[in-house]
């Protein structure tokens, strides 16, 4: 089931989420409705506080479903490593329409439960250490926007404000 992205602004979007506790039928079908929901959307990660729900899973496919290899589930992730720097344009499905250039690390390693609660290590470079820092943001409230700095960010939260005031967000 596709469920509806929250947007910057919206309640629980900003709060740190909770780990998960036990692999229950209801976390596996909001693994699968997580992973419907990025592909239609469609977007290469998401994260559980995305669709409104507090707990700590994302999901990331940079092949945007063309690579059946290509899916990683992470629940309850934390960072290994993180080295290194990079410079990138990035966007996100909770802040439609916006694009900023962000710093993050070159190369990332996350540690985490698979859907099937087995640990699980990823090693991300480039493109896919951007993800991971994203998706890992998002777990802790934060947003690309909130790393931006002085008139860049400012401008994007104008815009926002202006929107919802106009009931377009
Ligand atoms: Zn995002």
């Amino acid at each position: 089931m596709i469920r509806p992205i929250l947007k910057y602004g919206a309640e629980g979007l900003h709060d740190r989420a909770r780990p998960v506790e036990a692999i229950t039928p209801e976390i596996d079908r909001l693994i699968d409705d997580m992973i419907e929901t990025m592909y239609a959307a469609p977007g290469v990660g998401l994260a559980a506080p995305q669709v409104g729900v507090p707990l700590r899973i994302f999901v990331i496919d940079l092949s945007s479903g063309r690579d059946p290899s290509g899916l990683t589930v992470v629940i309850n992730p934390e960072f290994v490593e993180r080295d290194g720097m990079q410079l990138e344009e990035e966007g996100c499905l909770s802040v439609p329409g916006f694009e900023a250039t962000v710093v993050r690390p070159l190369r990332a390693v996350v540690k985490g439960l698979d859907r099937a609660g087995n640990e699980q290590q990823r090693e991300g470079v480039g493109l896919l250490a951007r993800a991971f820092q994203h998706e890992m943001d998002h777990l802790d409230g934060t947003l690309f926007v909130d790393r931006l700095r002085g008139i860049k960010r400012d401008l994007i939260v104008r815009k926002i404000k202006k929107l919802t005031r106009a009931g377009k967000w």
